[in-house]
């Protein structure tokens, strides 16, 4: 296992955990402050800022970039609600390919409205990412289908677990060219029985294309307003690097709070937490 117990070398701020106090631009000079060496944008405030001035300022400051979020949203009632978000996939994977991020973290989405066929939607999801998945690898970048926990299955993404993700993987990639794997968020996958086994299943296969850490408060207040902090919570985050990295996982290691508490601290405070946390607990 890496030491984190010196610098902040693999450390990676999501914008979203600043996203109420920051705009992107304040959050890449807030890393650069404090010496973080990542982000991971998200497309809104990228758009805002602009494509070119976000390149030049990610680069201006060294910071390398651990995933643009997010995209994918594959299932719709119609052939042109779907046809619609693959196009969307592939202007977020051409914005992620400007700002040279290392993945575009694909949310699948859930059932379109009226619908309760859950095993149509992960139908759309896997036609989608076929249809894309030519565009993404001749971008250069890597789509990272990120599981998420199954109290989103309905509505967000009906991949709800890593066997799922590398189910997919396999199915689409079955000769490992490239172009698609995982995202690992700790929040989403840490309740899973089977996820020493995917975790390695995907590390074998050189599928985990980011790893993203906060924690699950108990009790969790919000599904998705009330993530943890680093160390408030019940998640061994220790234990899941230490499955990520011995798969081969050597990337950024991505903080990822989605909290109303949290957005109401001072940033700069939070990315002090963050980094101390990132010694102590990570
Ligand atoms: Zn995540």
């Amino acid at each position: 296992m890496r030491d984190l117990s010196g610098g902040l070398e693999w450390l990676s701020l999501n914008w979203a955990t600043v996203r109420q106090q920051w705009d992107l631009r304040q959050a890449i000079e807030g890393c650069a402050r404090h010496g973080i060496p990542g982000i991971a944008p998200w497309r809104e405030p990228l758009q805002v800022l602009g494509l070119a001035e976000a390149a030049r300022l990610i680069r201006d400051h060294g910071l390398a970039v651990s995933g643009l979020c997010r995209a994918g949203m594959f299932p719709a009632a119609d052939a042109a609600g779907r046809q619609a978000a693959i196009d969307e996939v592939r202007r977020a994977t051409d914005e992620a390919a400007a700002i040279e991020a290392q993945c575009l973290v694909v949310v699948a989405g859930g059932m379109p409205a009226g619908s309760k066929d859950l095993a149509l939607a992960r139908q759309q999801v896997r036609d989608g990412l076929a249809a894309i998945l030519p565009h993404a690898r001749a971008a250069g970048v890597p789509l990272a289908l990120e599981p998420l926990h199954p109290m989103y299955a309905a509505d967000r993404c009906c991949i709800s677990t890593l066997a799922q993700a590398n189910d997919l993987c396999a199915e689409l990639d079955p000769e490992g060219a490239g172009g698609l794997g995982v995202a690992i968020d700790v929040y989403h996958v840490f309740w899973d029985p089977e996820l020493a086994r995917e975790i390695a299943r995907a590390g074998a296969a050189s599928r985990i294309l980011a790893f993203h850490v906060c924690d699950w408060l108990v009790p969790t207040r919000h599904l998705l307003l009330d993530r943890g902090m680093m160390g408030d919570g019940v998640i061994d985050l220790r234990r899941i690097r230490g499955l990520v990295e011995a798969a081969g996982y050597a990337g950024l290691i991505e903080v990822e709070i989605f909290s109303t508490d949290w957005w109401r601290r001072d940033p700069d405070e939070v990315l002090r937490i963050i980094s101390g946390r990132y010694h102590t607990t990570v």
